[in-house]
């Protein structure tokens, strides 16, 4: 039993230091990527439903490796979130979704995602976004950024008080995601932001599920008193679209639009108009 003991010892911290050297060689990686260009934006519209036209663009991070090909943000976000890398990369792709803006129309806005470590008190968000705002010249108010509720949870006190001074600044707050973690609809009342992000579970059961439909149907109402704008993502199909339309929303996003696509492709698809 003794010998046995050992040997899981020794199979773990095999494991443990593989798994290690793993991400010690990631981290690797994504310095180089950085220093060498290798990250990309994506950027995917959102349609206000009133007027038919765009009015912002969710910016997506993209990172084709010149080996090992395409990775997801889903795998590569959590290595720079652990790393610390997060802050680097989120600060680069603040500034450069910002001078992106720049060369769309003045009524289109950006919305870029910030994790949690990007909010830790030693590295001053605030400060980095005031001095994007300042190099580029981009209009605060054409800046939102997207958060989601695992991030309030953290560190609560020390990021609703960034959260606060960032609005002050005139940037808008999104809470992304809405409708999956721990979301209460006291939240809502007590959060500093600016638009909620309903999740995109909600956009594919819309037409299926009446419980969704009450859940859209309570929180498009709270929203609306509390002065809140609301965007749905992930709507796929004419159905979806149909049912999502007859909430009030202020923005539509989802592959039945368009997908995220290159700066280049863009001025075209915001120049166009759907249907209201
Ligand atoms: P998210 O912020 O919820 O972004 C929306 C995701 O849904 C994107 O995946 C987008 O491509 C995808 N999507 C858009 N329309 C549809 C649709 O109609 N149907 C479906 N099924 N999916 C749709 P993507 O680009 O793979 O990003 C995944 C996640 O990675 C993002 O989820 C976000 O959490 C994270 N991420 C991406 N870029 C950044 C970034 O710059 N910073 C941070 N911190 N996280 C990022
Ligand atoms: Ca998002
Ligand atoms: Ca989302
Ligand atoms: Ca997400």
């Amino acid at each position: 039993a003794k010998s046995d003991g050992r040997n899981h010892f020794a199979v773990y911290t095999a494991e443990l230091s593989a798994e290690h050297d793993e991400h010690l060689a990631f981290e690797a990686d994504m310095r180089e990527a950085i220093r060498t260009g290798q990250f990309q934006l994506a950027y995917q519209p959102i349609y206000n439903p009133r007027s038919g036209s765009v009015t912002l663009v969710e910016a997506l991070l993209r990172w084709e490796h010149p080996t090992r090909g395409h990775i997801s943000p889903a795998t590569f976000i959590p290595v720079a979130e652990r790393t610390g890398l997060i802050r680097v990369l989120g600060a680069w792709t603040i500034e450069t979704a910002a001078r992106a803006a720049l060369t769309w129309p003045r009524n289109v806005g950006v919305s870029v995602n910030v994790s949690a470590r990007q909010f830790e008190s030693d590295h001053d968000l605030v400060a980095v976004v005031a001095a994007i705002l300042r190099r580029t010249g981009l209009q605060p108010r054409r800046l939102t950024l997207e958060i989601t509720e695992s991030t309030l949870i953290e560190d609560a006190p020390h990021i609703i008080d960034s959260l606060m001074r960032l609005r002050t600044m005139g940037v808008r707050i999104a809470l992304d995601d809405f409708g999956t973690g721990y979301s209460s609809l006291s939240y809502l009342v007590k959060l500093p932001i600016d638009i909620i992000k309903i999740d995109k579970s909600f956009s594919h059961e819309i037409e299926v599920s009446r419980k969704v439909n009450a859940l859209m149907a309570a929180i498009t109402d709270l929203a609306h008193q509390l002065g809140l704008l609301i965007i749905v993502e992930g709507v796929e199909t004419e159905p979806q679209l149909a049912a999502m339309r007859r909430f009030s929303l202020h923005g539509i996003q989802g592959f039945i639009f368009a997908r995220p696509m290159w700066d280049d492709e863009l001025l075209s698809i915001i120049k166009e108009r759907v249907p209201s």
